[in-house]
C-alpha cells in the first residue's frame, strides 16, 4: 500500500481510477467492497475496538469514499450525506441562532429558498449579495455577528464567477467561514480549499457521481476544529447519511470524473462559441467566453476548463426559449445537471413567480456527446423558429 505521503502526492487521475483501493487489501479486491451492516459487534472487553458501533454515523463504504474526496479536494476530512441539500443545511443548522449569514443573489434556487424561508425563520440573518462585487461583499459584513460566506461559482444559472481567495480575505478579516458550493466546478476544475476556503460543498448527484442514478452530497473541510465536531453532530443525529450501495455507487461514477468533466468542459466550450455570433441567440453565459464579466477570475482560479454549463438567451424571448427546448431531439428536457447526457432546460418555468432569471434563458448541462450532434440539434431546433 502507497504510504501517506505518496497518496498525497499522487495526481487526481490516478485516485479516481483506483479510489485507494491499495487501502482495502484485506481480501485484495480490485473495486471497494460494499458494506452493508447497520450494526457492529461489540468486543468482549466492552469496547468498540474497529471504531465502528452503528450505521448511521459509521460505515466503512462510506468511510471509503470519504478519504478519497478527501484527497481529491486536498482537504482534512470529508462527510457524505444523502443529497446535496441534506450537506448545505448541515452547514447552516450547525450555525447559531441570531448568527448573520451572507450567501449569492443568484444561486441553486432551492437553497436560496430554504435560507429565505425555514433557515429564517429558525433564526439565521441571511442577507443575499452579488459577490462578484466585493465591495458589496464587505459592505454586507456585520462585525461579530456574520459567521458565514456562502459561496456558489460558476453560480446557477447565470454562471457568475466569484472570487474566492478575495471573499475569504475579507471573510477571515471578520472572523466568519467560507464554504464554496463547487458542484459545478468540482474538484478537477477548483480546489476551494486551496484558495482559502474553511469548507467546500457539492451536490454528488451531479458530476461526482455523472450518471443520474445517485442523489448524494458532499462536504470537506480544510481543517477539523469544533465547527467541523457540530456538522458530524448534526448529520449523526439528523440521520443525513447516504446508504452504502448509493456509496458504492458513487465510488463506481467517481472513477471517471476527470475524464467525463474535461469532456464536457471541452464541449461547452464549442458549443458556447458556435452560438455567441447566431442570429437567434441575444447572449451566452458562459465564464469560458473572453466577454463574460468572471471570465479573468475564471482563468484565474479554474484550471484544464470552465466547465460543463451554460445557458443561451434568446432574442424571440421567451417563446424562441421554450420553442428550442420543445424543437430538440437529442438533449432531454429535465432538471439536474452533471450527467454524461445533456440535459436542456427552461430555469424560469422551474424556480417560479420570483425567480431572478430571465425567461428567455435556457440552461444546458453539457454531457459526453459527440459535440457536433449537440450543435447541430440546437442549430435544426432554432432554424424551425
Ligand atoms: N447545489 C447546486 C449547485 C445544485 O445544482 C444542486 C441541485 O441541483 C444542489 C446544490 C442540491 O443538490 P441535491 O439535488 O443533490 O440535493
Amino acid at each position: 500500500m502507497p504510504g501517506k505521503n505518496m497518496i498525497n502526492k499522487l495526481k487526481q487521475a490516478t485516485v479516481l481510477a483506483q479510489v485507494h483501493i491499495d487501502k482495502i487489501s484485506q481480501t485484495a479486491e480490485i473495486i471497494p467492497p460494499l458494506h452493508l451492516s447497520t450494526t457492529y459487534v461489540r468486543d468482549a472487553d466492552n469496547e468498540y475496538s474497529s471504531g465502528l458501533v452503528y450505521g448511521r454515523p459509521h460505515n466503512p463504504t462510506i468511510q471509503h469514499l470519504e478519504k478519497v474526496i478527501t484527497t481529491l479536494e486536498q482537504g482534512a476530512d470529508t462527510m457524505v450525506f444523502g443529497s446535496g441539500m441534506a450537506a448545505a443545511t448541515t452547514v447552516f443548522q450547525a450555525l447559531k441562532p441570531g448568527d448573520h449569514v451572507i450567501a449569492p443573489k443568484v444561486m441553486y434556487w432551492s437553497l436560496r429558498n430554504w435560507l429565505a424561508g425555514m433557515a429564517t425563520e429558525w433564526g439565521l440573518q441571511v442577507s443575499f449579495v452579488e459577490l462578484s462585487d466585493l465591495s458589496l461583499v464587505q459592505a454586507s459584513i456585520q462585525p461579530g455577528k456574520t459567521k458565514l460566506v456562502w459561496i456558489e461559482t460558476p453560480a446557477n444559472p447565470l454562471w457568475s464567477i466569484t472570487d474566492i481567495s478575495a471573499v475569504c480575505d475579507i471573510a477571515h478579516a471578520a472572523d466568519a467561514r467560507v464554504v464554496a458550493d463547487s458542484t459545478v466546478s468540482t474538484p478537477i476544475l477548483t480546489q476551494p480549499i486551496l484558495l482559502g476556503a474553511d469548507m467546500v460543498m457539492h451536490s454528488a448527484t451531479k458530476y461526482l457521481n455523472g450518471h443520474s442514478d445517485v442523489l448524494a452530497g458532499v462536504l470537506v473541510t480544510a481543517k477539523l476544529d469544533a465547527f467541523w465536531e457540530r456538522a458530524q453532530q448534526v448529520r449523526t443525529n439528523h440521520g443525513g447519511i447516504l446508504s452504502p450501495r448509493d456509496g458504492s455507487q458513487l465510488l463506481r461514477g467517481l472513477r471517471t470524473l476527470h475524464l467525463r468533466v474535461r469532456e464536457s468542459s471541452r464541449s461547452a466550450l464549442a458549443i458556447a462559441e458556435h452560438f455567441d455570433q447566431h442570429a437567434g441567440v441575444s447572449s451566452v453565459l458562459y465564464p469560458g467566453l473572453a466577454q463574460h464579466p468572471g471570465h479573468d477570475i475564471a482563468c484565474k482560479q479554474m484550471t484544464g476548463g470552465f466547465g460543463g454549463m451554460l445557458s443561451l438567451r434568446f432574442k424571440g424571448g421567451k417563446r424562441a426559449a421554450i420553442g428550442v427546448a420543445a424543437r430538440v431531439k437529442l438533449w432531454k428536457r429535465a432538471t439536474s445537471l452533471g450527467g454524461v447526457e445533456s440535459l436542456i432546460e427552461h430555469r424560469a418555468s422551474v424556480e417560479g413567480a420570483n425567480t431572478p432569471v430571465p425567461d428567455d434563458l435556457l440552461r444546458l448541462s453539457v454531457g459526453i456527446e459527440d459535440v457536433n450532434d449537440l450543435i447541430a440539434d440546437l442549430d435544426q431546433a432554432l432554424n424551425q423558429l
